[in-house]
């Protein structure tokens, strides 16, 4: 069943036989990769410099606890060879008209500052550049810096750089052109006069793997704003063996060894007062991995997990919190964290633990969120871009939550993964393929089957 006309309705359309994924998270990969496998050209457009979304930040993914880049990496690569796809990074949806099987699309290809037809990726443009600002990729945590020309992680897909236009001293001040002098292919491969384009492109089926951002924890306002208070994607960077501290658990404000960890589940989440009643689904899961990951690397450290209660329903997951609270003592509390502040050098955390009755007082080097998983950035503007509807809180809405769950309410167009709700990698992956069956149906209708 899909949302296409019945046929005694059809209609002669001629269809394009080529694909377009907005989002190159592993849901978009996943959906390109099963696209093209099948014969069709994919158009992959995606936002930031490279593909590869938020798995590839972190540290090791739950339950199996692969290092993800070590599973993601080759999956990026087969869709940079990839003869049916073509890659258009650090690029986004600017408008879209027509119908399934003949949409047009333009696309905005922001400026890069760099010919990526020429450039080879070698870096030294990197080495050379002296000016530095946080990386958006480490979350802005303080332990290493990006440079102003930059790609966005060693294994970005594609491995070219991009000028960050607000921080390069060429727009600041008017005076660098080190990137452009030291680059070894020489002239015009740094291109401080590129503008953004816009390119049309004809597709006949789309597909909306635009992701999921954290909330951002200003939004909780009873915790104090402090550099040891971190969200749950800042500590997957500070686990990472190839993150900003290569894996050495330290706190932001100085580098030290946490000693106790406190970790929150349900920032955010289950929160009708801040709009969020719906719960993140995988923070239970990522919470216990991380307290587990954090006595891996401090076998003498103590992890504390308040929560609500605990929702580890997929494969192994119930296993996994067993294995945290058995064999790394991770204790559990059950209850809400009230109150975060700080005491000298470390913070305090109070709440109340409602099995035991008591209240709690712990003393501890860092505290980690659990924050809600919300709609990525953009995501309104891009539905509205789409002509297709969104739920309450922002995510997109399936034409049916069981019988039409990857269906917009426009036919041709589909959304997978996190752009439909909060999930988990094997489910996206699932998503993820699932959509392309369905965008393989559009694609290989005859002409006049729409
Ligand atoms: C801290 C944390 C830890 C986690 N750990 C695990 C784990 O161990 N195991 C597990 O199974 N799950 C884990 N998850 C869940 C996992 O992150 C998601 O299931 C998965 O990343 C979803 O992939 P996605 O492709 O749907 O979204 P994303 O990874 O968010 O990818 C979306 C992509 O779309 C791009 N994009 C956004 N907007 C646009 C636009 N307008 N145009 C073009 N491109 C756009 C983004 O830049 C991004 O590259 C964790 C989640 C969090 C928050
Ligand atoms: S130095 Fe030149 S070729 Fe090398 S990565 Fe930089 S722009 Fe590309
Ligand atoms: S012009 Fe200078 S500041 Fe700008 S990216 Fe190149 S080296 Fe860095």
């Amino acid at each position: 069943m899909d949302n296409l006309r019945s046929p005694e309705n059809r209609v002669a359309v001629p269809v394009t036989r080529r694909a377009l994924v907005i989002g190159g998270g592993i849901t978009g990969i996943q959906a390109s990769l099963d696209i093209a496998d099948a014969g069709y050209e994919v158009l992959l457009v995606e936002k930031t410099p490279s593909i590869g979304g938020h798995m590839l930040q972190y540290s090791e993914v739950f339950p199996t606890l692969d290092c993800p880049q070590c599973i993601g990496t080759p999956k990026m690569v087969e869709v940079g060879q990839h003869p049916n796809i073509k890659i258009m990074a650090y690029s986004e949806v600017d408008s879209v008209s027509g119908e399934v099987g003949k949409f047009t699309v333009t696309i905005r290809k922001k400026a890069k500052y760099v010919d990526w037809d020429r450039c080879n990726g070698c870096g030294v443009c990197q080495q050379k550049c002296l000016t530095t600002v946080p990386a958006e990729y480490n979350c802005g945590l303080p332990f290493n810096k990006r440079k102003a020309i930059y790609t966005p992680f060693a294994q970005a897909v594609p491995n070219k750089p991009v000028i960050d236009r607000d921080h390069c001293g060429h727009f600041t001040t008017g005076i660098c052109q080190v990137c452009s002098k030291t680059c070894p292919l020489g002239d015009g491969v740094i291109d401080y006069s590129q503008e953004d384009t816009l390119v049309e492109e004809n597709v006949g089926a789309i597909v909306v793997a635009a992701g999921f951002d954290l909330m951002a924890k200003g939004a909780i306002s009873e915790f104090v704003e402090d550099p040891d208070i971190i969200d749950g994607l800042e500590f997957e960077r500070i686990l990472c063996p190839s993150g900003p501290t290569a894996g050495a658990v330290m706190r932001p404000s100085d580098g030290i060894e946490p000693r106790e960890v406190v970790f929150i589940s349900c920032v955010g989440s289950r929160d009708p007062e801040l709009g969020v009643p719906y719960c993140s689904r995988v923070c239970c899961m990522y919470l216990a991995k991380q307290a587990l990951l954090y006595k891996h690397a401090v076998h003498d450290g103590q992890a504390y997990i308040f929560y609500m209660d605990q929702r580890t329903t997929g494969k192994g997951y119930e296993e996994f919190v067993r294995r945290a609270v058995e064999e790394y003592d991770v204790m559990y509390l059950r209850g809400r964290a009230s109150k975060i502040f700080r005491d000298g050098d470390r913070l305090r955390v109070q709440g109340a633990d409602t099995l035991s009755g008591k209240r709690v007082d712990i003393s501890c080097d860092l505290v980690v969120l659990g924050m809600a998983m919300m709609p990525s950035a953009g995501f309104k503007e891009l539905a509205r871009k789409l002509g297709i509807a969104t739920d309450e809180y922002g995510f997109i809405t399936e034409l049916h939550s069981k019988f039409r769950p990857m269906e917009t309410s426009i036919p041709g167009i589909y959304v997978a993964g996190t752009a439909q709700g909060p999930r988990d990698i094997p489910d996206s992956v699932a998503m993820g393929s699932g959509v392309a069956s369905k965008v393989l149906r559009v694609l290989s209708l005859e002409e006049g089957g729409l």
